[in-house]
């Protein structure tokens, strides 16, 4: 029997990150990929590899623009995700999450397509219960300089649910805990980039604080699998699933792990803590494994050994 037309799907933020592996998978999967993407925080090399794909499309667009084009599923990650990068242009940042998410609401209401949204643990803000659970409302500060970022990614939240609410749409939204991999831009200023980087150069590793705060480290490819599961769930499934690894980590034990992969010889130097850096994050993952069937699996020093192994052979030294 003949096959079908392809799914055709739209990965706003798909030359990031996440949205370049997300493409891989989905190109792997047998889907027509429609990449919107204006190139701020990402990177065409993400994507050289399936440029010419006849399954793949490049489109240069910024997301607070409206869209019109026919597709089946939007995958909305539209958003740098960086500490540097999203408070580079703040008023850009939450731009991009109120207005992106608009516009892809609208395009999804026109074509009835299924759309994902890429939120953050970042709405639960500086936690006062941990683990998180997707019923925590989190402890924001409204006015700092992650606000941007935080308080655009929860208005975000709030239209998802809304067009929910008021047009019936079958949408999704999934807060996603800090995640780390290949293709991670090596000036981004996260965390794991900055230290492995640092690492390798030989240079001084920053930590900031005292290196007391903790993170959970989910690595790239569990993460992937976790949204494709996620858009595949039936319409009545909408989220908030938080989606991360439950591991929990300090700074400390984090810059150890890299200094011993890496076989480094930096040294520890400490930074002040930036405002409202949260103290502590992890995930309660309880719906993400009763709903998608899912865990993150991957240990840290395997995800790290690989993501140092790119870092090492990307030219990003
Ligand atoms: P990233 O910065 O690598 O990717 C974001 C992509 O969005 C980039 O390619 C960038 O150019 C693009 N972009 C930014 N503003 C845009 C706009 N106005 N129009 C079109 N494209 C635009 O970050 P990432 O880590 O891949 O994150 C992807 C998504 O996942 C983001 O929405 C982020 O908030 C979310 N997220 C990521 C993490 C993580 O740990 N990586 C954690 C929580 C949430
Ligand atoms: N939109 C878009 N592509 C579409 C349909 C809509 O970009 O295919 C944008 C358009 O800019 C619109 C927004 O999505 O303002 C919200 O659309 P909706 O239909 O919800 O509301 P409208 O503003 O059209 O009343
Ligand atoms: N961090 C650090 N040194 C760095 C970069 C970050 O100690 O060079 C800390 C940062 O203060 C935070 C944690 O690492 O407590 C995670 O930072 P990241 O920017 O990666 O993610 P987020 O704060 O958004 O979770």
């Amino acid at each position: 029997m003949a096959e079908g037309p392809a799914k055709r799907v739209l990965v706003t933020g798909g030359a990031g990150f996440l949205g370049s592996h997300l493409c891989d998978r989905l190109i792997a999967d047998g889907c027509d990929v429609l990449v919107a993407d204006n190139f701020f925080s990402g990177a065409k090399e993400n994507l050289a590899h399936l440029a010419g794909h006849p399954r793949f499309e490049l489109l240069r667009h910024d997301v607070t623009f409206p869209l019109y084009v026919e597709v089946d599923e939007i995958y909305n990650l539209a958003c740098p995700a960086s500490p540097i990068y999203y408070q580079h242009d703040p008023v850009q940042t939450t731009k991009t999450s109120v207005h992106g998410a608009i516009n892809m609401l609208g395009l999804a209401k026109r074509t009835g397509a299924r759309i994902l949204q890429a939120s953050t643990s970042e709405v639960y803000g500086d936690p006062a219960e941990h683990p998180q659970t997707e019923d925590y409302w989190g402890n924001v500060n409204p006015i700092g300089v992650r606000s941007c970022y935080d308080e655009g990614k929860r208005c975000a939240e709030t239209l998802f649910f809304d067009y929910r609410r008021q047009h019936g749409m079958p949408i999704k939204v999934v807060r996603i805990f800090n995640t780390y991999g290949p293709r991670m831009r090596p000036d981004d200023g996260r965390v794991v980039s900055n230290f492995i980087m640092q690492a390798l150069r030989g240079e001084d590793i920053t930590v900031y604080g005292d290196g007391s705060q903790t993170r959970s480290f989910c690595y790239v490819d569990d993460l992937i699998e976790a949204l494709v599961r996620t858009m595949a769930t039936p319409d009545d499934v909408t989220g908030p699933i938080n989606l991360g690894s439950t591991g929990e980590f300090t700074m400390l034990e984090l810059a150890a792990a890299v200094i011993e992969l890496t076989g480094s010889a930096s040294r520890l130097v400490f930074a002040p803590l930036p405002s409202d850096d949260p103290a502590q994050r992890r995930p309660d993952t309880t719906r993400a494994e009763t709903t998608l069937g899912w865990r993150a699996t991957t240990p840290l020093r395997e995800g790290l050994a690989r993501t140092v192994e790119y870092f090492r052979t990307a030219g990003a030294l």
